[in-house]
């Protein structure tokens, strides 16, 4: 699932295909779930607008439009978002990968996971957003207008403060894992950084909220802020699904410590990383390195 690095990358890198170009026309899949905006309007209303900036609210991405209004980007799940130019086998359904040669895996059309593809003025590439599980959201926000999802976020998880940290666990009992995925304390975190700033920071996931301290909360915000911004650099972690909107893979992957590197022994102490679940996620850990 994308997190913070994942999204701020394709941030980045999607911004200069998008920021000053006119949308001409849109193209859509049927309606459903995906489109907390109906597609027939995304079209109507999207077509003529011009890209002012793209900017990122926790997982969240929003495109200003030159007339004022917001489109707002949640890549869910499995969402992908990228250049038409992009080619990568992570573009490609199983079975259709399945059917392909290697030279025809690089061209790229549009598949039925393609939701949404802004096809622009000045023509070529076009922006798509691919789906699988269709998780991702759509919504075309009037000017002035905000959502719930946006108004209920809180700090973006980069600039992660141990006082925050340390005031949001006072009185809570639920894990300090769980904390850390509740979006209205620190905004963009997920499954996977949770895991690598607690095995940073020497904490075991597991452990009560309010029986964590104010110096470990401080390394916790302390680890956060590092594997979040050391993720950034490497391009984001590509362990399902996500791509950079370029087709490239993040790299991440290959410096976690212990998300999905369950029985595989630690990077610090040797220990098998050990999983187990805690309001049904997932969460992996060291109990020789974590107290
Ligand atoms: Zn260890």
């Amino acid at each position: 699932m994308p997190e913070l690095p994942e999204v701020e990358v394709t941030r980045r890198r999607i911004a200069p295909l998008l920021v000053g170009r006119r949308i001409a026309r849109v193209q859509t899949t049927a309606p459903s779930y995906f489109y907390l905006t109906p597609p027939d309007r995304l079209k109507s209303e999207l077509a003529g607008r011009q890209v002012r900036a793209l900017e990122r609210r926790g997982k969240y991405l929003l495109a200003e439009l030159d007339d004022g209004r917001r489109l707002l980007l949640h890549l869910g799940m499995t969402g992908q978002l990228y250049s038409s130019r992009a080619t990568s086998v992570r573009l490609l359904s199983a079975s259709r990968r399945a059917s392909l040669s290697p030279e025809e895996q690089l061209v790229c059309e549009p598949d039925e996971h393609t939701h949404l593809e802004l096809i622009f003025e000045d023509g070529e590439p076009t922006v798509r957003f691919r789906d699988v599980r269709k998780f991702g959201k759509v919504l075309l926000l009037e000017p002035g207008h905000s959502d719930p999802r946006l108004d209920r976020l809180g700090t973006d998880a980069l600039d992660a403060s141990g006082d925050a940290l340390f005031a949001a666990c006072r009185k809570r009992k639920i894990a300090i894992k769980s904390l850390l995925l509740d979006q209205k304390v620190f905004a963009g975190v997920g499954n996977i950084y949770a895991d690598e700033a607690l095995f940073l920071a020497g904490i075991r996931p597991r452990r009560s909220a309010q029986r964590v301290t104010l110096r470990e909360c401080a390394a916790i915000a302390d680890a956060l802020r590092r594997v979040l911004e050391r993720s950034i650099e490497t391009g984001g972690s590509s362990i399902q699904d996500f791509i950079g909107p370029d087709g490239h893979d993040g790299h991440y992957q290959d410096e976690r410590c212990v998300y999905a590197r369950t029985g595989l022994p630690c990077r610090r102490c040797a220990e098998p990383v050990k999983k187990i679940i805690i309001g049904q996620r997932s969460s992996h850990y060291c109990a020789r390195c974590q107290r």
